[in-house]
């Protein structure tokens, strides 16, 4: 794969700044479209070089021909771990915009990071279960992480405002999901559709299943500290139903900065992909005048375990998140295969972590946790199904 970067002749002065050049991995998915959709709104600022999908290939080979990446820049990924580093390592690409979902993205983070790229991340899972070894990553390679996860965007644009010193608490808000309000006792027999039917954003189908069980939110817990090397429980959670205020940061001096706008995730993409600068097209712009009244409420934690699951997690440390993280993707595959009601996805997480975690130094111990909690959690499956 040649290096297109290394022999670009200077530009002169006054002209337009060479395009960006950016590998977006997990296209045909919600982010990687949505992505897609931030390139095409500004043409000559990005240039696509590499494009990444598990196993849709007619909507990959569409970008390709669109975006006129070559044959062997847009490749199909899943079971090759190899491919994802390999596109999130090439030489021409300045950014890494990580869409793929699950573990399965763990691969380009870690690529990215050691080859210095900026890494535009939504993928939390990989950040969430391997924390110590993408720093590690990170340092070596000198790479650069920007969030794209929406509320992590948020928190990453308030902290602009003051010095990490100066942070009180980090505040991460939550629409609540499809059952926010309902007892622990109406929700034993919700339905998939019911669980997908997200109130306020349209996403993928693992992220609006951990949605709804505030999974999501956990995770987003353990990524903040990991992101902002923050204390666990200095990150909080407050559900706030109309999803406008995005995060918010409170200072040491009693001052709160928050993001708003309505909820739209090409802002997040758009900013990962150019920051430090923003990006020119408004998305999801505010009308004052018809947006009415914003709400906050505390997080239901009895009718919503996952949320306290997380933060015993983040608080355990060691290889507890990726024990937390792995089992959530087995119990949300059984349910969205329908196999498990939805009330058994905080129950197996749970019975996995209670089997005990250990320590993550390397990639090794990473994989190793996975593979465990994997297995794991189809016990427990195979243990419900039995009985
Ligand atoms: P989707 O399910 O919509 O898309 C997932 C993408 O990953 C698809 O392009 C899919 O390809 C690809 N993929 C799956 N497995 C592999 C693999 N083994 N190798 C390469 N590519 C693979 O998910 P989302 O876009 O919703 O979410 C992506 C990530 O972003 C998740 O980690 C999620 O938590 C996070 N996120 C998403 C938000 C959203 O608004 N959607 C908001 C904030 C964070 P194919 O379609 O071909 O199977």
């Amino acid at each position: 794969m040649t290096d297109v970067g290394s022999t670009a002749t200077p530009a002169p002065p006054g002209a337009r700044p060479a395009p960006r050049r950016v590998a977006i991995l997990g296209s045909t998915g919600s982010i990687g479209t949505q992505a897609l959709d931030v390139v095409r709104d500004r043409p000559g600022e990005y240039e696509v070089v590499a494009l990444a999908a598990g196993g849709n290939a007619e909507l990959l080979e569409a970008q390709r021909l669109e975006f006129d990446v070559p044959a062997d820049r847009a490749l199909l990924c899943a079971d090759r771990p190899d491919l994802l580093a390999a596109l999130a390592s090439l030489a021409e690409v300045e950014v890494v915009l990580n869409g793929v979902v699950g573990f399965a993205g763990l691969p380009v983070t870690l690529a990215a990071l050691e080859h210095g790229k900026r890494l535009g991340l939504a993928n939390k899972e990989s950040l969430i279960a391997a924390g110590p070894v993408v720093a590690k990553a990170r340092a070596a390679g000198g790479g650069e992480i920007v969030p794209v996860d929406s509320e992590h965007s948020a928190i990453y644009q308030a902290l602009r405002a003051g010095r990490m010193s100066e942070v009180r608490t980090i505040l991460l808000t939550a629409s609540g999901g499809p059952f926010r309000g309902r007892a622990r006792a109406e929700l034993e027999h919700v339905t998939i559709a019911d669980a997908l039917r997200h109130p306020t954003w349209s996403m993928g189908a693992k992220i609006t299943i951990d949605s709804s069980t505030l999974m999501n939110k956990g995770l987003e817990v353990i990524e903040a500290h990991e992101l902002f090397g923050v204390p666990i429980d200095t990150v909080d959670v407050v559900v706030h139903p109309q999803s406008v205020v995005h995060g918010m940061v409170e200072f040491c001096d009693g001052a709160v900065i928050a993001q708003l706008s309505m909820p739209d995730m090409k802002l997040p993409i758009g900013l990962a992909l150019g920051a430090p600068a923003r990006h020119p097209v408004p998305y999801g712009p505010i009308d004052w005048r018809t947006l009415g009244t914003l709400t906050f409420e505390p997080p239901d934690r009895d009718a919503f375990p996952c949320l306290e699951l997380a933060y015993a997690a983040g608080r355990a440390g060691g290889s507890a998140p990726a024990t937390l993280s792995a089992a959530n993707e087995v119990a949300v595959e059984a349910f969205l295969a329908g196999s498990i009601p939805w009330v058994a996805i905080a129950e197996i997480v749970a019975a996995v972590l209670q089997a005990g975690t250990g320590n993550v130094d390397e990639l090794g111990d990473v994989l190793e946790a996975d593979r465990v909690a994997r297995a794991r959690a189809h016990t427990e499956l195979q243990r419900r199904n039995a009985a």
